[in-house]
């Protein structure tokens, strides 16, 4: 029964749809391994156990009846808790948002209950999603199942950390700046930030709306494909939402063949502060790719070194004008209501107790960037690098499919080394930031473990927007070698927890 938790989800779906197992023992099984371990690793802000068990029985019930089942109907997943659950908890890792039930689900919570997912619970995060650790979490940080001393990433870590000790073997996150693709590198797991648009925002609470993106997370790059297909697609509710078909993603997954495409590597995302054993297995990677009949050339893409500064522009002037909204009076906490103040000191003392440091040096950043005289120093000059870095992304994909780069310049640091040093925080996405602010399409998969600290490395593929599929097809081809070079899967190296 404990192996019902090893199993990908295109196994448990099957599984379940065979009969070999039922949707209420899978959902059971990761419901004891969350009891089991999850004290140690704090993945889950709140666990639905009720509601788990009602989505899994609800599949059984459909089994019996002959009903058709969808692909992942019956398995389990952890969503981050930045999605909107009617009816449960959600709190974007805030005080600000304690106690909050949402009246509504959304888009993406609606789609995963319509395809039968299981959603066993809400995952930790940083604070409105702000950070690359989880320890601007204020319910306290995520260990890495690696090693529970060090972060799992940010702001997805709970999602991540979730898969990796195997309490869901699918997982939500969102990535504003690599916070898919971050948690996904340093635990050892697959993270999908798919082209913007692709999947809807409604009901994702607003960071940075220009660059958000909700995505799939799991252990293997065929299940993320098949996670990727049931999110996806066009929402009438969100007026940036892609009206397009969306890329044969699970068909690419599957191909394992990249014999004549041509890849390109981001040459500015290596040198100094890229740590050697991320490099080394970046390298090995490079060489496989060749070995599988790939053409890898060298690409230039010189405005991506300006694009850290812009996007620690643009994401806090968003944020600072999204989270206006928490004003003590719409949602969550309220402070100092006591009939003796005005409703301006009840939200200014709301907002003071509600929100963490990093969400509030945000505002200050943002409100400073959009304010009259600085604008367009600041903000203005921001967008125009932006729309540089897209024209490198133009040029780049011009001569080649796709590109790759490690996902993050080293592997998992030991909790509290960057948390009083923004600046050493904010690196930990210097080579996941372009792709937010062009709005393409990139993945991070596990292609080994540095060999100075046994620690996963993470190879980050970019594709073009609308080309999603080329993730999948390359970060699949590269998964089957890389096991069959090992004889089995990262995860299986990873300490028992
Ligand atoms: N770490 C980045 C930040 O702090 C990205 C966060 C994200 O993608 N949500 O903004």
């Amino acid at each position: 029964m404990t192996e019902l938790i090893k199993y990908t989800a295109a196994e448990t779906a099957s599984a379940i749809a065979n009969g070999e197992v039922s949707a209420v023992e899978v959902a059971q099984a990761h419901l004891d391994r969350i009891d089991a371990v999850d004290k140690k690793v704090n993945a889950f802000l709140h666990v639905d156990t009720e509601g788990a068990l009602a989505a899994a029985r609800k599949v059984d019930d459909k089994r019996a009846k002959g009903e058709r089942l969808s692909p992942l109907a019956g398995v389990p997943l952890a969503l981050k808790d930045v999605f909107t659950t009617r009816g449960i908890p959600t709190t974007c890792g805030s005080k600000m948002l304690e106690g909050w039930i949402p009246p509504y689900d959304a888009t993406l919570t609606r789609r995963l209950k319509d395809a039968d997912v299981v959603i066993l619970g809400k995952t930790n995060m940083d604070e409105f999603a702000m950070g690359s650790s989880t320890e601007n979490s204020a319910y306290g940080p995520t260990g890495n199942p690696w090693d529970l001393t060090r972060i799992p990433g940010g702001s997805g870590g709970g999602s991540a950390a979730a898969l990796a000790a195997f309490e869901a073997p699918l997982a939500i996150g969102t990535d504003t700046g690599g916070s898919i693709r971050q948690p996904g590198a340093v635990t050892g797991t697959v993270g999908v930030k798919p082209t913007y648009g692709a999947v809807s925002r409604y009901g994702l609470v607003a960071f940075s709306s220009s660059l958000d993106q909700g995505g799939p997370c799991a252990r293997t790059v065929l299940d993320a494909a098949l996670l990727h297909e049931a999110i996806a697609g066009h929402d009438p509710l969100d007026s940036t939402s892609i009206d397009a078909p969306v890329p044969a993603v699970v068909e690419a997954a599957k191909m394992r063949d990249i014999r004549g495409m041509r890849i390109g590597i981001v040459k500015e995302f290596a040198g100094e502060g890229y740590q050697a054993g991320v490099m080394q297995r970046f390298n090995e990677t490079v060489e496989l790719l060749r070995e599988l009949g790939a053409e890898v050339v060298e690409v230039s893409c010189p405005s991506f070194t300006l694009a850290l500064p812009a996007y620690y522009l643009i994401a806090p002037s968003e944020c600072s004008s999204n989270l206006a909204r928490f004003d003590a009076m719409r949602y969550g906490l309220r402070v100092g209501d006591d009939g003796t103040r005005s409703a301006e000191q009840v939200t200014a003392l709301t907002r003071e107790a509600g929100f963490g440091d990093e969400v509030k040096r945000r505002i200050i950043l943002g409100t400073y960037a959009l304010s009259s005289g600085y604008y367009d120093a600041y903000y203005g000059s921001a967008q125009k690098v932006r729309t540089l870095i897209s024209r490198d992304f133009d040029a780049a994909f011009a001569g080649v499919d796709v590109l790759i780069s490690p996902t993050t310049p080293t592997t998992a640091f030991p909790i509290g080394e960057r948390a009083d040093d923004p600046m050493a925080m904010y690196l930990a996405d210097l080579c996941t930031i372009p792709s937010n602010l062009a709005g393409n399409a990139a993945m991070s998969l596990p292609c080994g473990l540095a060999p100075e600290d046994n620690l996963p490395v993470g190879l980050q593929i970019i594709a073009p927007a609308m080309a999603d599929d080329r993730l999948y097809r390359v970060g699949g081809t590269v998964e089957a070698a890389l096991n069959d070079k090992w004889g089995h899967t990262l995860l299986e190296e990873a300490p028992a927890l």
